[in-house]
């Protein structure tokens, strides 16, 4: 059952919040940031076992440990929407806060999604913020704190869910998947995004689509712009998956002529984005990426 949290449970991120408990210096509220599938989930599930653990330092063993990553710990709760996050239901959650916790010693308040909340549930938001009640802990998880309001943002502590190494999220894929082959090149090709080096083994097209990144990629000087065109328009639905898949190895790589080729990544990310046609746009990413420039130059 636990294997799935090892890379989390021993990441720095955890440790400054374990560490900060301990010591009694835990705040009443943090923002977990970073890309989806960056684990901040899992940081908020670890943290929160960590907070009702009868033997106070998530042992991951007791009842407690063990009703919190479940999801079933009456003293942890989760708030997910599909939608964004309005100051109806925004209410709910402080009201709720505002009462006194069963069992441990806080309530743990988990908010996914909380970038999403409207102007005016951040505002309700900030009052509870602002005096908040003793007994209860709030852990908005963001794609970017910077959509947060900067009054939100200034009453949280801000964790940065960003950094793992390869070699760590190849050593999370190995206990997840033992004796998986393709765990070694999955974590290269993951960008120190565990849920995508877990996304790239399960699924075999973004596993192709990252394939075909890699083939780009390398072989870039010698491709002509047709076969690069060609090898684009194959994918040409998947867009969305494989441009960035294509910028995360181009930064990995960081040689100046990879850095140049990111920058007419980027372009056709946002000529895409445009709606401008997009085979115009995909032979021209072919034209650029294999021109060899090793300096982009704004089309
Ligand atoms: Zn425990």
């Amino acid at each position: 059952m636990y294997e799935r949290y090892q890379l989390v449970l021993h990441s720095r991120q955890f440790e400054d919040i374990r560490r900060s408990f301990l010591n009694g210096r835990a705040a009443h509220a943090y923002i977990i940031e970073g890309p989806a599938g960056a684990g901040k989930r899992t940081l908020s599930k670890l943290a929160s076992a960590l907070i009702v653990c009868r033997e106070k330092r998530a042992c991951l063993d007791c009842p407690d440990c063990r009703r919190a990553l479940l999801g079933v710990h009456p003293d942890v709760h989760l708030y997910s929407s599909e939608k964004r996050i309005s100051v109806k239901d925004m209410r709910g959650l402080i009201e709720q806060s505002a009462l006194k916790p069963y069992e441990a010693d806080y309530g743990v308040y988990i908010v996914e999604n909380a970038h999403t909340a409207t102007a005016e549930a951040q505002n309700c938001l900030l009052k509870t913020l602002e005096e908040p009640p003793g007994d209860s802990i709030f852990m908005l998880l963001a794609l970017n704190a910077g959509q947060l309001l900067p009054t939100v943002r200034s009453r949280c502590r801000l964790v940065r869910m960003t950094g793992f190494s390869d070699e760590l999220i190849f050593r999370q894929l190995q206990a997840l998947y033992p004796g998986e082959e393709k765990c070694r090149q999955a974590a290269q090709m993951a960008g120190g995004n565990i849920g995508r080096g877990v996304a790239l083994i399960e699924k075999r097209e973004l596993w192709e689509l990252a394939a075909l990144a890699e083939r780009l990629c390398a072989e870039a000087d010698s491709l002509s712009a047709a076969q690069a065109a060609e090898m684009l328009r194959g994918a040409k639905d998947k867009m969305d998956e494989l441009l960035p898949l294509l910028e995360e190895r181009l930064i990995r790589a960081g040689d100046v002529k990879s850095l140049a080729r990111l920058g007419y990544v980027e372009d056709a990310v946002r000529r895409l984005e445009e709606n401008v046609n997009p085979a115009l746009a995909l032979d021209g990413l072919a034209y650029y990426f294999t021109k060899g420039d090793s300096k982009w130059q704004k089309l």
